[in-house]
């Protein structure tokens, strides 16, 4: 059926339907739900079993508990502990599976065109929906770089794995007695490209393995002939952070001798080496690698860059993701059927550049209508403290300053403040992709559609239900050795001893089931007592 004519099922039994006899064979409403991560699960969890009728279409039959995918790559968690099958998940409301990827929406006629992930032939079917909820997360960014089929990425059990076995494989390289000392220093050293949270806790997940673990059991190797390095493209690490945060991290790794390289942008990677650029001199410098690791900020997947450019004109304006309105519902789809949460979607801030014009009459202390370079710094510190929009020009300010200074004058006039507000609220996302997002604003649709089933018809009683609002409960990264680096929103930073315990706690209690934690139990008991497992 439909305008493509292929089969239309939405996981019922008997799975080929037309699309009248799916609704006669259960009244109940059709939710499709696309992906299966933090945003999906956290809208599964909601759900009222008796008013829906739930498909979930994803390529992975699991979640994945992302927080804790560093510790996978150098086997201080197994993999298996970090799972959890989507439909155990789904058993509760009754609900449908199919092993497939969105490939794209007739938002019209309301189907899902879904491709079967190991079908070889790549036959595609319709799943017909009543609400629709996208939640199919981000990619990692290229931004360009030539070379990057020789890095690796962390977003997937599958990369976890991959990096487990290069790091294992490169350590069994080094030991042996054929390995030159030019070859050994290559597949020792490690870099990461990108100086995010993903990368740092990388980075501190080595330093760890490194130190509790090769001693004893690579007797070969010397631990100075291993080197860890981060190119970072911003002048601090962890740049979204607290700058003390930042500060902090950066001391510890320069302790722990990890090399970290600031305010440089990786050019090219060559099959054993990257190249780098110093942002600030212009000069390029050669690293040689044995593992590098991408990860350099997050864009759209295929399918939302081709949604987003099939929506009404003039209705999506983003570059990194579907924006929807304070209800998450998409813009542009007809209203209250399609809606978007997690990586993928953005809340547009109405009015952003014009309120923040009005502030900036409170930041030109002379009232000259135009910005010193001081000036303007006090503006974007305000702005940066009530949104996240520009968070990441901290550290660079000055080059923003630079840039927009079309004429050269050495302050920046009316206009062109206004042109660098537009371009950074169209570059950016409002909020960080973080599952904390995800979470909250796939329980906040849930929680939406379950009220919603009684009350469609009463457009006042709809009218009344509350807008999205995101509650930030700090942030945090595992930075080595047993501490991490919290960022709890007013500038609180805790480190060292004991904030291991507290960064293990808060994700314990995030964990989705009983059967994960003690999976998770038994890997940290498993590791304190005998070490990491070092099998590839
Ligand atoms: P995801 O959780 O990525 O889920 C997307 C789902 O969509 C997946 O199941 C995918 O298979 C599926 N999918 C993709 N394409 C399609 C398609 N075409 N059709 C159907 N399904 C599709 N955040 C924190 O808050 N704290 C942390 O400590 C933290 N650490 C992280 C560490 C790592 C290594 C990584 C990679 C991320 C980390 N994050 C952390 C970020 C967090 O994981 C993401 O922000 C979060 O997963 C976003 O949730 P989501 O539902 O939007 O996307
Ligand atoms: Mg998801
Ligand atoms: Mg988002
Ligand atoms: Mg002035
Ligand atoms: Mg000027």
């Amino acid at each position: 059926g439909g305008p493509k004519n292929l089969v239309m099922t939405h996981g019922c039994k008997g799975s080929v339907l037309k699309a009248e006899e799916i609704h006669q064979n259960d009244p109940r409403q059709r939710l499709v739900i696309l992906g299966s991560g933090w945003g999906a699960v956290s809208v599964i969890n909601q759900l009222d079993p008796k008013k829906f009728h739930v498909t979930v279409i994803s390529p992975t039959n699991y979640f994945l508990f992302t927080p804790l995918l560093p510790s996978a790559t150098v086997g201080t968690l197994e993999l298996r502990s970090l799972i959890e099958p989507v439909r155990r998940l789904l058993s509760r409301l009754g609900g449908y599976y199919l092993e497939g990827r969105a490939d794209d929406i007739d938002f019209e006629n309301q189907l899902v065109e879904v491709v079967g992930v190991n079908d070889s032939e790549g036959r595609k079917f319709y799943v017909p929906y009543d609400k629709l909820v996208i939640a199919v997360g981000s990619e990692s960014m290229t931004h360009g770089v030539e070379g990057l089929e020789h890095c690796n990425f962390l977003k997937s059990i599958v990369d976890a794995r991959d990096i487990r076995k290069k790091v294992m494989e490169n350590f069994e390289k080094a030991s042996l007695p054929t390995t030159t000392d030019e070859e050994r220093h290559q597949l020792l050293s490690f870099v990461v490209c990108g100086g995010g949270p993903t990368g740092v806790e990388f980075a501190a997940e080595l330093y760890d393995f490194l130190n509790e673990d090769l001693v004893g059991y690579f007797p070969a190797i010397h631990l100075d002939d291993v080197q860890v390095s981060i190119i970072q493209s911003a002048e601090h690490i962890l740049n979204t952070y607290d700058l003390k945060i930042s500060e902090m991290t950066e001391a510890k790794f320069k302790r722990d001798k990890i090399n970290v390289v600031t305010n440089s942008r990786v050019v090219k990677v060559n099959p054993t080496s990257v190249v780098y650029k110093d942002k600030s001199t212009g000069k390029q410098q050669e690293v040689p690698f044995g593992v590098c690791l991408w990860s350099t900020g997050v864009g759209m997947t295929p399918l939302v860059k081709s949604l987003v450019e099939k929506l009404p004109e003039g209705s999506q304006q983003n570059r990194h993701a579907i924006e929807t309105d304070r209800y998450m519902r998409v813009i542009g789809t007809p209203e209250g059927t399609v809606y978007a949460i997690g990586d993928c979607a953005t809340i547009p801030q109405p009015h952003f550049v014009d309120k923040v014009m009005e502030i900036l009459k409170e930041s030109d202390t002379n009232g000259d209508n135009v910005l010193s370079y001081e000036e303007f710094q006090e503006l974007a510190n305000k702005i940066i403290a009530k949104h996240n929009v520009l968070k990441v020009f901290l550290g660079r300010l000055d080059k923003v300053f630079e840039e927009y200074d079309k004429d050269n004058s050495g302050t920046l006039d009316l206009d062109e403040i206004r042109a660098f507000l537009v371009d950074a609220e169209k570059g950016c996302t409002a909020l960080p992709a973080t599952a904390q997002v995800a979470n909250q604003q796939g329980r906040f649709v849930g929680q939406r559609i379950n009220t919603l089933h009684a009350i469609e018809n009463d457009p006042v009683a709809v009218a009344a239900l509350p807008q999205f609002n995101y509650k930030h409960l700090g942030s945090l990264a595992y930075i080595g050795g047993g501490g991490a680096a919290l960022d709890m929103g007013q500038g609180m930073v805790y480190g060292g001893i004991g904030s291991e315990y507290m960064w293990r706690s808060v994700y314990f209690s995030e964990q989705v089931s009983i059967r994960t934690r003690l999976l998770l139990l038994m890997d940290w008991s498993k590791r304190a007592l005998f070490g990491r497992d070092i099998s590839k």
